[in-house]
C-alpha cells in the first residue's frame, strides 16, 4: 500500500499550545496562563444552561436565530450579518477555508496569535509573517507585504499576547489601502475591554471588504462553552455560513451565551475590576523593575532582561503555584503573559516576581 497523505500544508502546522493548569506536585494553584475571567461566568449563564439541561437529546437550533438578536440588540447590530462559530477560532478557520488556498497568501503579524497560521495552512494557504514595530501592529509593513496573492489579513486589536493596541484612524488607512481581493479581519477577542471601542464594527458597516470576530472566551468567561461570533458584509457571512456545520453550537453554549451578554451589570464589573487591577498590577511589577507596555486587554506582557531571566521567573512562579505564559512561540522569549486575575491572585504574582528579582530561586 503507498503512503497515505494529507493534503498539503497539513504536516507543517505546529500543534497549538494552550496555557498550562497543573504544576506537578503544587497544589492551590492560580492559573493565570489562558485570560480567562477571574470572576468566573455570570451567574445568569449558569442558570441558563441549567434550565437547558433537560432538553440535552434535542438538537440545538441551527441558525442561533435568539443569539444573534441578543448580539445584535445588545452591539447595535444587525443581526442578518452575524454568524456564530464554536469559538472565534471557528469563525477564523472558516474564513481560511472559504478564502485562502494554495497559492494564496495570509497576513499576520509578528506577535499574532497562533490560530491565524494553523488556519491558513490547514487551508493550504501560505501564512506571511509581517514585523510589528516594538510590539505594536504597524500597517505600513502590513501594506508592503500585502500582494495580489493576499486574501486575508488577520489583526488582533487589542492584540494578544502584546496587549497593545492601534486606532481606529489607522484601521481605517489599512482597509482603504489594501489590494482589491483581501479580506481584512479584526479580531475583536479583548475588545470588551476597551471602554467606548466596537471592535471595529462601524467599519464593517461601511466596506465589504472588513470582518470582525468576536468572542464569549474571555470578558464573558465562557471559554469551556466554545462561543464565538463574525460580524461582516451579507455576502462574506452567507458565504461561511455554507461551510458551517448545522448544529456546531450545542444548546447550553447559546444559553450560557444569551445571558452573558445581556447581563450588563456582570460585564460592567469585570471590565472594570480588570481595568483596576491591571494598572494596579503593572505598577507594582514595574516596581520590581519588570516593565509592560500599557496593556489594553486582560493580561499583561512583562518583560526581562532575557529569555534565560523570563524563564528563571517562570520556574519559580511554578514553585509558588503561579502559572503564567511562556511566549518564546510568539517571538517574545524574554517576555510573560500574565493574565489579570482577582485582587488576591495579583497580589500573589507581584510579590513572588518581587521576590524573583530580589534573588530568590
Ligand atoms: C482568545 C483569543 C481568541 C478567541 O478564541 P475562542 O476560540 O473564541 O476561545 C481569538 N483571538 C485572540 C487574539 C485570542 O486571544
Amino acid at each position: 500500500m503507498g503512503e497515505i497523505k494529507p493534503q498539503p500544508g497539513i504536516m507543517e502546522i505546529e500543534l497549538y499550545q494552550g496555557g498550562k493548569s497543573a504544576v506537578e506536585g503544587v497544589t492551590n494553584v492560580v492559573k493565570l496562563s489562558s485570560n480567562e475571567n477571574p470572576f468566573g461566568p455570570s451567574p445568569a449563564a449558569q442558570e441558563a444552561v441549567r434550565r437547558v439541561l433537560h432538553e440535552m437529546h434535542r438538537y440545538p437550533v441551527t441558525d442561533h436565530a435568539a443569539l444573534r438578536h441578543a448580539i445584535a440588540e445588545v452591539h447595535g447590530l444587525d443581526a442578518r450579518r452575524i454568524i456564530c462559530g464554536v469559538g472565534s477560532d471557528e469563525i477564523i478557520h472558516f474564513l481560511c477555508q472559504a478564502y485562502a488556498g494554495p497559492g494564496d497568501e495570509v497576513i499576520h503579524t509578528e506577535h499574532g496569535f497562533g490560530m491565524y497560521k494553523i488556519s491558513a495552512r490547514a487551508a493550504g494557504a501560505t501564512p506571511v509573517e509581517v514585523p510589528e514595530k516594538e510590539r505594536v501592529t504597524d500597517i505600513d509593513a502590513i501594506l508592503a507585504a500585502a500582494t495580489e496573492r493576499t486574501r486575508l489579513v488577520f489583526l488582533a486589536n487589542p492584540n494578544n499576547p502584546t496587549g497593545t493596541m492601534i486606532g481606529l484612524a489607522e484601521i481605517e488607512r489599512l482597509a482603504e489601502e489594501l489590494p482589491d481581493g483581501a479580506i481584512l479581519v479584526l479580531d475583536g477577542a479583548y475588545a470588551e475591554f476597551v471602554e467606548g471601542y466596537d471592535g471595529g464594527a462601524a467599519l464593517v458597516e461601511t466596506r465589504g471588504d472588513v470582518v470582525m470576530t468576536r468572542t464569549f472566551s474571555k470578558l464573558y468567561g465562557l471559554g469551556g462553552m466554545r462561543v464565538g461570533w463574525g460580524y461582516g458584509p451579507q455576502q462574506i457571512i452567507d458565504v461561511l455560513n455554507r461551510i458551517r456545520g448545522p448544529f456546531n453550537l450545542s444548546a447550553p453554549a447559546l444559553a450560557a451565551a444569551e445571558a452573558s451578554i445581556r447581563d450588563s451589570e456582570f460585564v460592567e464589573k469585570c471590565r472594570s475590576e480588570n481595568a483596576r487591577l491591571r494598572t494596579w498590577l503593572a505598577e507594582a511589577l514595574m516596581e520590581h523593575g519588570v516593565p509592560s507596555d500599557t496593556s489594553c486587554a486582560n493580561f499583561i506582557l512583562a518583560r526581562f532582561a532575557d529569555a534565560e531571566e523570563a524563564e528563571a521567573c517562570d520556574l519559580y512562579l511554578q514553585k509558588q503555584g503561579l502559572i503564567v505564559r511562556r511566549v518564546g512561540t510568539y517571538k517574545l522569549p524574554a517576555a510573560l503573559r500574565i493574565s489579570i486575575g482577582d485582587e488576591a491572585s495579583c497580589r500573589r504574582v507581584a510579590h513572588a516576581v518581587g521576590l524573583f528579582k530580589a534573588g530568590a530561586r
